[in-house]
């Protein structure tokens, strides 16, 4: 498969869209990024790496990060969190309260009142948090340079009137166990973690190799665990556009509002999109057209 021939032909194909959709306002540091930006990476179980676009700049992963807190808590309680988060599909928005308060828990790990769940549970079981926490991304990815962006989170915190009013929620519901505020600060430190393409690809690259454990620092997984994440990608990780996405694309994914997305093709490769204008459901235009266009192009896709 000549993947990079491909990424090129999609690159001229998806011009027209570059300036449809906005980036991201409701946080404030997030409404700074130039919105013209694009780049995809895709990273084989092979070795091989094809790029296309600005594929080395840092940006906002966002709820991509609900991956690596869903990983490192499946792999610190395994089903026990399945007690305390759902694994359904919400049909709602990443930052909905509806759900919450009729039933009590998250419908899923990657909405916002999940990753809040999440988050949670690695204050309660991480000796240092934020360390090992960073630490993991950063073996994951194999960069060590990867942080968090601090002026990012406070921005966040400042105007997170919705996730506060989730964090009281759950807390009301006996689905908090530390601190609202120590939850928070937790989640959006783990939200403005600065990545790549080349470093989200190579990240879910243990992904898309789903057929073995997972072995990263403290994080180990079993390979059913690593394929019901998958799963969870699948149904869950595109806010109420995970049925679009799944037409569209047929890929397992998850996507943030800084305008990333990496979906993953099992046994063959993880792919990284990053473009920061989204749609109004808060999923990147452009990315999700050149995810589109690749299986459609490849043929290669679950279904
Ligand atoms: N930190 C963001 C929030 O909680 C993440 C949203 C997203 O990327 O979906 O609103």
């Amino acid at each position: 498969m000549n993947y990079q021939q491909i990424l090129e032909d999609i690159y001229d194909e998806i011009k027209p869209y570059a300036h449809q959709g906005k980036v991201a306002d409701y946080i404030p540091a997030l409404a700074k990024v130039n919105p013209d930006q694009f780049g995809i990476c895709i990273t084989t179980i092979k070795g091989d790496t094809y790029t296309l676009g600005q594929v080395d700049t840092p940006f906002s992963i966002q709820s991509i990060t609900k991956v690596f807190s869903l990983a490192y808590s499946f792999s610190i309680l395994g089903d026990m969190l399945w007690q305390r988060v759902g694994k359904e599909p919400s049909g709602t928005a990443f930052n909905s309260l509806i759900q919450l308060e009729v039933e009590n828990i998250p419908r899923n790990p990657f909405i916002n009142a999940g990753a809040i769940v999440v988050a949670d549970t690695l204050l309660s079981h991480l000796k240092s948090p934020e360390e090992d926490y960073l630490e993991f991304v950063r073996t994951i990815s194999g960069n060590p340079r990867i942080d968090y962006n601090r002026e990012v989170a406070a921005s966040e915190k400042e105007k997170g009137y919705l996730n506060t009013a989730i964090a009281n929620l759950l807390k009301y519901h006996g689905n908090l166990n530390n601190d609202i505020d120590d939850v928070l600060r937790f989640y959006f430190l783990q939200c403005s973690i600065e990545m790549s393409c080349r470093d989200l690809s190579k990240a879910f690259l243990p992904f898309a190799n789903h057929k073995c454990a997972f072995h990263f620092g403290n994080v180990h997984l079993t390979a059913s665990q690593v394929k019901r994440i998958n799963a969870i990608m699948q149904t869950c990780g595109f806010y109420d556009e995970a049925g679009e996405f799944s037409y569209l694309v047929g890929l397992p994914g998850k996507s943030g509002v800084g305008g990333g997305i990496n979906a993953v093709y099992p046994g063959r490769y993880s792919v990284a999109v990053w473009s920061p204008r989204l749609n109004s459901k808060g999923n990147s235009v452009m990315g999700i057209k050149a995810l589109e266009l690749l299986t459609t192009r490849t043929r290669e896709s679950i279904f």
